[in-house]
C-alpha cells in the first residue's frame, strides 16, 4: 500500500505526543525529529525535509501552542496542513485554449506510464466534458509505442493521428494539428517519445515540438514508485522544457511518499493528477489537502 511505512511512523510519532499530559519544547523536538527520520526514511527530498520540519516548528513555537489547549492536536493539525502546502495547496485545473484545440503534450521517461495515462487522460475528458479528443502518435523510435497507443485509443474511441516511423516527429505533429483543426477537435494529447533516461537529442525533440505545437500543456508524467529519481527526472525535464504541470503514476503500488512529497517543492510544478492503477479509469485530480490526510492516516 502507498504510504504505508511513512504513515505508521507519523502516527506513532503522534501517537507518542498525544499520550503527554503537557508538551514541553524538547517533546517537541523529539516529535519532529521522528518526524523528519521518517520523511527521509520515505525518500523525501532533504531539503523539502529540512523546510517542513522548520516551518512546523516555528509556527507551533511561535503560535504558543505548546501552553494551549490540545497541544498535540494541534501540532497533528499544523503538520496536516504543512504537509498540504508542501504539496501545493490547492488542485490546479488544466490550462485550456480560448480558441480549440486545446493542445497537451505528453513527456516522461519510457515506462513511467505516459501512454497509459494519455488514453486516461482523454478518457476523462471524453467523460467529464463530452469532448471530443484526438491522439498524436509523435514517438517514431519503437514502432511498438505507436501500436500501443492505437490500442489504447481504441479501448476508448478516440482517433489517432500518425504517419508510422519514418517521419520527423515535428513534421507529424504539424500535420496533426492540421487535421485537428479540420476536424474540430477540441483537445489533442501529443504522445512524445520517452527514452530510459534524459538525453540530449530527446530533449532536443521535446523542445522542437513545443516550439512548434505551443501547448497549454506540458506535462510530465513521473512514476511514484521512483522516489527520488522521479523528483530528479522532473528536474531534469524542467530544465529544458516549459513543464505545466506533473501527473504522478502507480500510486496504487507501495510508493513511499518521496515522490508526491517532493516534486512540487522541488520543481515549482504542480501536479495535476494521479494515476492511481492499470484502467483507464484510474486516473484524479491531485488534491494537496486528501493526499496530506491520506498520509497522515
Ligand atoms: P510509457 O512507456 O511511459 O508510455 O508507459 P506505459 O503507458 O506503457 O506504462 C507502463 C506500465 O505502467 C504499463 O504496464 C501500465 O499499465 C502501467 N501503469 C501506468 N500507469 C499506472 C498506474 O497508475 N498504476 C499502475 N499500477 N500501473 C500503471
Amino acid at each position: 500500500m502507498a504510504f504505508e511505512g511513512l504513515t505508521e511512523r507519523l502516527q506513532n510519532a503522534m501517537t507518542k505526543l498525544r499520550r503527554k499530559p503537557t508538551v514541553s519544547e524538547a517533546d517537541l523536538r523529539e516529535t519532529m525529529r521522528e518526524i523528519r527520520l521518517a520523511l527521509l526514511e520515505a525518500d523525501v527530498n532533504f531539503k523539502v525535509v529540512k523546510d517542513f520540519v522548520k516551518q512546523v516548528q516555528t509556527r507551533a513555537i511561535g503560535a504558543d501552542v505548546l501552553k494551549g489547549l490540545n497541544p498535540a492536536q494541534q501540532i497533528v493539525k499544523i503538520v496536516n496542513e504543512e504537509l498540504t502546502t508542501t504539496m501545493g495547496t490547492e488542485a490546479v485545473p488544466l490550462n485550456k485554449s480560448e480558441k480549440i484545440p486545446t493542445i497537451i503534450m505528453m513527456a516522461g521517461l519510457q515506462g513511467a506510464g505516459k501512454t497509459t495515462t494519455a488514453g486516461k487522460l482523454a478518457l476523462k475528458l471524453k467523460n467529464e466534458e463530452n469532448a471530443r479528443p484526438m491522439f498524436i502518435a509523435a514517438d517514431v523510435y519503437r514502432p511498438a509505442a505507436i501500436d500501443q497507443l492505437e490500442q489504447v485509443a481504441k479501448s476508448i474511441d478516440v482517433p489517432v493521428f500518425q504517419l508510422g516511423t519514418d517521419v520527423d516527429p515535428v513534421e507529424i505533429v504539424r500535420q496533426g494539428l492540421e487535421q485537428a483543426q479540420e476536424q474540430h477537435n477540441d483537445y489533442v494529447i501529443i504522445d512524445t517519445a520517452g527514452r530510459l533516461q534524459i538525453d540530449e537529442k530527446l530533449m532536443d525533440e521535446l523542445v522542437n515540438i513545443s516550439n512548434l505545437a505551443k501547448p497549454d500543456e506540458i506535462l510530465l508524467v513521473v512514476d511514484a514508485m521512483t522516489g527520488q529519481n522521479a523528483v530528479e527526472t522532473a528536474d531534469g525535464f524542467n530544465d529544458k522544457l516549459e513543464l505545466t504541470g506533473v501527473i504522478l503514476t502507480k500510486l496504487d503500488g507501495d510508493t513511499r511518499g518521496g515522490a508526491a512529497l517532493s516534486i512540487r517543492a522541488v520543481t515549482g510544478k504542480p501536479i495535476k493528477f494521479v494515476g492511481q492503477g492499470e484502467k483507464m479509469t484510474d486516473l484524479d485530480v491531485f488534491h494537496p489537502d486528501r493526499m496530506a490526510s491520506r498520509i497522515l492516516g
